[in-house]
C-alpha cells in the first residue's frame, strides 16, 4: 500500500466527521507524502523497545507541538496524546499508532536500516521496527498535520493517540493499551469512538482489507513450568527428563487446537516462542519453561483452550513422572469493530 492510501485510510476512517471537506484536502494529502515517507525512514532508523520509547515520543511531542495541537507527554510511560479541536462542534474521534519496535535484528542493506542494539530480558539484542509500527507512528503525524491545517471544517474533535508498548510491556512493568485507558486517555474529552490501523506486506498495493465485529485476536501469554529430576545423561532412568516432557507437551498443545477447537467457528492459535532449559550436553536438567501466546477470537473459545491447556500440560507432565503448572496472562481483550462504522464509512472511500 502506498502512503498516499495510507493516509488515506485514516481520512475515510473520520469520514462522517469530514465527508464534505474530503475532496478539499486531497490535495493537502499528497503534499505531504514525502515528509511522511521521511519520518517513517527517520522511526525505522532509531526503534526503541516498548516502554523505552523516549527519543521516538520527543519527535512526535515537537512535532504535534509544531502545529499548534495540544498535547500531553508521558502518557502510560511514554505515551503523547494530542487533541484538536475543530471549528464546529460534534463527537470526538480518536485516531491511534503504536510507536514502540521489537527485540528483532534487521538483515537487509536499506540505506535507512535499523542497527540499533538493545537489552531485552537480560540479552543484548539488535532492535528493529519488524511489525511496522513506525509507519503508523509517520501516517498519524502526517494525518495531524493535513487535519490541523483543516481545523475549520472538522466537526468536532480529534484525539491522537501515540500508544507505547504495544507488544508488551516488559515483565513487572504495566503499559500499553490498558494503561492509558488506565491515566484516562478516553476521558476528557470522552472518546466516542476510536480507529487504528496495522500495515500488512501480505495486503496488496492499493488494498484495504477491514473487518466487522470481531477483528484482531486476543493475545494471552503464557508460562509452562515443568518440573523434573535432575541426573547424569548417561543415566536417564535414574532422572525425570523435562526436556522430553517440554516436547511432549508442546506436541500435545497443537491438537487442542487441531482437533478439539471448533475452527468453523473462529481460529485460535498456541504458539510456544521460547524454551529454556538445561546448561550442558551430558546433564539431564531439573526443570524447563516453555513461553508462548496464545489467540483467540471467541471467548467461550478462549474459555475451552485455557482450561485444556492446563489439564494437557499437568497430565502429560504425570504420565512422564514429572510436574508442570500453566500459567495464562488475562491478555488483551479481542477488537471489535462497530460495524454501523463501516456502513457508514464505506461508500465514501474511493481508491
Ligand atoms: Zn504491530
Amino acid at each position: 500500500m502506498n502512503t498516499m492510501k495510507k493516509l488515506g485510510i485514516l481520512t475515510f476512517l473520520l469520514c462522517g466527521m469530514l465527508a464534505t471537506a474530503q475532496k478539499s484536502m486531497e490535495k493537502d494529502f499528497s503534499s505531504i507524502e514525502d515528509k511522511v515517507i521521511e519520518w517513517r525512514r527517520y522511526f525505522h532508523e532509531h526503534p526503541e523497545l516498548s516502554n523505552r520509547e523516549f527519543e521516538t515520543a520527543k519527535k512526535i511531542a515537537d512535532h504535534l507541538r509544531s502545529l499548534g495541537i495540544e498535547i500531553e507527554t508521558g502518557v502510560a510511560h511514554t505515551g503523547v496524546v494530542g487533541v484538536l479541536k475543530g471549528n464546529k462542534p460534534g463527537k470526538v474521534v480518536a485516531l491511534r499508532a503504536d510507536i514502540d519496535a521489537l527485540p528483532v535484528t534487521e538483515r537487509n542493506d536499506l540505506p535507512f536500516k535499523s542497527t540499533v542494539t538493545s537489552e531485552y530480558l537480560g540479552n543484548e539484542v539488535g532492535v528493529m521496527h519488524a511489525c511496522g509500527h513506525d509507519t503508523h507512528i509517520a501516517i498519524l503525524m502526517g494525518v495531524a498535520e493535513v487535519l490541523s491545517k483543516n481545523k475549520d471544517k472538522i466537526k468536532g474533535t480529534v484525539k491522537f493517540i501515540f500508544q507505547p508498548a504495544e507488544e508488551g510491556a516488559p515483565p513487572g512493568e504495566e503499559g500499553g493499551a490498558a494503561l492509558m485507558i488506565k491515566e484516562g486517555v478516553l476521558q476528557n474529552p470522552d472518546v466516542d469512538a476510536i480507529f487504528g490501523l496495522h500495515i500488512n506486506s501480505q495486503t496488496p498495493v492499493g488494498m484495504i482489507r477491514y473487518k466487522s465485529w470481531w477483528n484482531m485476536a486476543a493475545a494471552q501469554r503464557f508460562v509452562i513450568n515443568v518440573k523434573g529430576k535432575q541426573s547424569h545423561g548417561s543415566q536417564p532412568w535414574s532422572g525425570v527428563d523435562p526436556i522430553l516432557i517440554s516436547a511432549k507437551i508442546i506436541d500435545g498443545l497443537q491438537t487442542i487446537i487441531s482437533r478439539e477447537m471448533n475452527l468453523t467457528n473462529e481460529a485460535a492459535v498456541i504458539t510456544v516462542g521460547k524454551i529454556t532449559s538445561g546448561v550442558r550436553n551430558n546433564i539431564i536438567p531439573e526443570s524447563a519453561e516453555i513461553v508462548g501466546t496464545i489467540r483467540t477470537l471467541d471467548y467461550d473459545m478462549q474459555k475451552q483452550l485455557n482450561r485444556r491447556m492446563k489439564e494437557m500440560v499437568s497430565s502429560i507432565a504425570e504420565a512422564y513422572r514429572g510436574e508442570a503448572t500453566t500459567e495464562i496472562a488475562s491478555g488483551t481483550a479481542i477488537t471489535y469493530n462497530n460495524p454501523n462504522w463501516f456502513l457508514k464509512c464505506y461508500p465514501l472511500w474511493k481508491l
